[in-house]
């Protein structure tokens, strides 16, 4: 998708879906750490709203902890390698870490999250996704927890996910559009994807062709 103006299309998941799913989330979460206490992770700014609602369902000791990962900026397609920029504030060392993302698309991002963590040599390491694309991955990542499945070919915004930076605050999540003509991954204009401006100006040249036949 390119960088012209943008709607949001289709609601995948409504408010009330999503919170229904975390809570089923959270009892499968305080299964696996009984009697443990767990770290999380939140890679930032993807998964902030998604990990705040989740932990606070979560009733076993919580640790929370960030990191902020770029890959996307200002575009719908990668812009390269995943682009770590805050170093875990705390201590996983021994700790039973739990790294929360907003979606495994590709997996280069968790991956690259992943391997950062390792480094501090935790007790254990999970992982936790809001959702997962649909799709054969670059990177094979293994995903304990997630919430819901998408289309690899959308490109969904809302709950924390964003296109530049805009609808992270959307309750739901929701399909991004091409405002007026809805371009296809491919670049090809999907059929009946003519914009109302087209569509008046054919019917006008149609009208006026008929009308000078009549004469
Ligand atoms: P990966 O490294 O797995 O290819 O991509 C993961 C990151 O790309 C996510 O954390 C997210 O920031 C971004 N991403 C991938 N797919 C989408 C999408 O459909 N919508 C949004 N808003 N971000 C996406
Ligand atoms: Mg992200």
């Amino acid at each position: 998708m390119g960088k012209g103006r943008t709607r949001i299309g289709k609601v995948l998941f409504t408010k009330d879906q999503i919170e229904a799913r975390l809570d089923e989330l959270a009892r499968e979460i305080q299964k696996r750490y009984a009697d443990r206490e767990l770290t999380v992770v939140a890679v930032l700014k993807g998964s902030l709203f998604f990990t705040a609602d989740l932990v606070r369902r979560l009733e076993i000791p919580v640790r929370v902890d960030i990191l902020e990962v770029a890959s996307y900026f200002d575009g719908t397609v990668p812009a390269g390698d995943a682009v770590l920029s805050t170093y875990l504030a705390s201590d996983v060392r021994g700790r039973h870490v739990l790294v929360v993302d907003d979606i495994l698309d590709t997996g280069a991002t968790l991956a690259g999250v992943l391997e950062l963590v390792r480094r501090e040599e935790p007790e254990s390491l999970a992982t936790c996704v809001f959702l997962r694309k649909k799709r054969k991955r670059k990177i094979d990542v293994p995903v304990e927890f997630c919430g819901f499945e998408v289309k690899a070919r959308e490109f969904v915004v809302g709950y924390g996910l964003d296109y530049a930076q805009r609808y992270r605050n959307l309750p739901y999540l929701a399909v991004l559009e091409q405002a007026r003509t809805r371009v296809a991954r491919d670049g090809k204009k999907k059929k009946g994807a003519r914009t109302k401006r087209t569509k008046s100006r054919r019917s006008t040249r149609k009208r006026s062709r008929s009308s000078s036949r009549k004469k």
